[in-house]
């Protein structure tokens, strides 16, 4: 960006950027009385941003009383941004443009968790990404990486990522290092709310919570438009509350927290105890669906037992509604029917909705997300 990000110029590039974010095409006219901006000043931000190539003149429509004023628009494809979200043993990688619509995606597995060895994994994509995209590497503006755990956007540590055993790792840095372009992580929850906020279904709200269901469980809270962090980075950790005292070993080391008890790796475990035999997550998932007796009763106690935390979260936070995404989307009603109905029975006055969000590369698209947001700046603005 240009200028410090208080000047008035950084100001009215973000006003105008938002405002064709969420209107879509409009004239500089249009612009003008939208945003308050003297006709003056929206003329030299847009020359300024065309210049840029992040914004584009639309085709003018003619109508009845004549040719129309050019509508200007925020110019997505020029620039590509980068996902990766890491799973436990995999890497989704997706190359999006600037709206986190995926242009290519790719699956990479993880044979070595130590940082160096999946910093180089996530450097060897991008060139091949690019390449099956046809694109050159100065189109991407950015790189974002979701991390499941308590990452420091701000300065891109890791401050500790259980799951791959990482503790204050400068995570950004280093691969901002080896690749040579801007670097944004973030907790994987975290980078889903904000592709929610930003192209989902949270774009129309200020206040929501976006909940995580698949390896882990978590609840990111968008307030005033803005990701909740917490302090420590540590906020929204909803899958780390204590459901059973004394209850199953968690991965973060304390036991009988909510996602040991209602997450992927629990429901296995059910199948395997009810059924004696081992199960991986895709039949289990195919069994849910085709409506198996025992898979279903799973399920249901898990969505009781994470609906009865939700309350507990409505009743501190009255979000506007709750987006719900993760791999355990793919369950549906059979999920989602039971965190409704002990959620409601348990809310002291809000009944926010459950809107559930489950797109393909949603993961890594929320990475991407972590990029994009940085390139306009969103949370910045003060309204939105
Ligand atoms: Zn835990």
């Amino acid at each position: 960006m240009r200028g410090g990000p208080t000047t008035s110029r950084a100001i009215n590039r973000r006003l105008i950027l938002r405002l064709l974010r969420q209107q879509g095409p409009v004239s500089r006219a249009e612009l003008a009385s939208l945003t308050g901006l003297s006709a003056a000043a929206v003329t030299f931000v847009v020359a300024e941003l065309i210049e840029e190539a992040l914004v584009i003149e639309r085709e003018a429509v003619v109508g009845a009383t004549g040719r129309r004023p050019t509508p200007i628009d925020i110019n997505y494809e020029a620039h590509l941004t980068v996902g990766f979200k890491l799973h436990r043993h995999h890497i989704e990688c997706v190359l999006t443009d600037l709206a986190t619509t995926p242009l290519i995606a790719s699956d990479v597995d993880i044979c070595d968790p130590a940082p160096a060895a999946i910093i180089e994994t996530i450097a060897a994509t991008i060139p091949r990404l690019l390449q099956r995209a046809g694109r050159a590497s100065d189109a991407v503006v950015g790189i974002g990486v979701s991390i499941p755990g308590e990452i420091n956007p701000a300065t891109g540590i890791c401050l500790q990522s259980p799951r791959f055993g990482w503790r204050d790792l400068p995570f950004a840095e280093m691969l901002a290092e080896r690749v040579h372009a801007p670097v944004w992580i973030d907790d994987d929850v975290n980078a889903f709310a904000v592709a929610q906020r930003l192209f989902g279904a949270g774009r129309t709200h200020r206040n929501f919570a976006a909940l995580a269901i698949g390896a882990g469980i978590g609840c990111s809270l968008v307030i005033d438009g803005k990701i909740y962090h917490g302090s420590r980075s540590a906020a929204g950790k909803l899958g780390h509350t204590i459901s059973v005292p004394d209850g199953r070993l968690c991965e973060c080391g304390r036991h009988g927290c909510l996602m040991a008890h209602a997450a992927e790796p629990f429901m296995l475990d059910e199948w395997t105890r009810l059924t004696g035999q081992a199960i991986a997550w895709e039949p289990f998932v195919e069994a849910v669906q085709a409506g198996d007796d025992k898979g279903l009763s799973i399920v249901a106690d898990a969505g009781k037992r994470i609906g009865r935390h939700l309350a507990d979260m409505v009743n501190l936070f009255d979000p506007e509604v709750i987006v719900v995404g993760g791999e355990a989307v793919a369950f549906g009603e059979a999920l989602l029917g039971p965190i409704r109905c002990e959620m409601e029975a348990r809310t002291f006055f809000s009944n926010p909705k459950l809107v559930p969000d489950w797109v393909p590369n949603s993961w890594a698209r929320g990475a991407a997300a972590l990029a994009t947001q940085a390139v306009f700046d969103f949370e910045s603005v003060s309204s939105g």
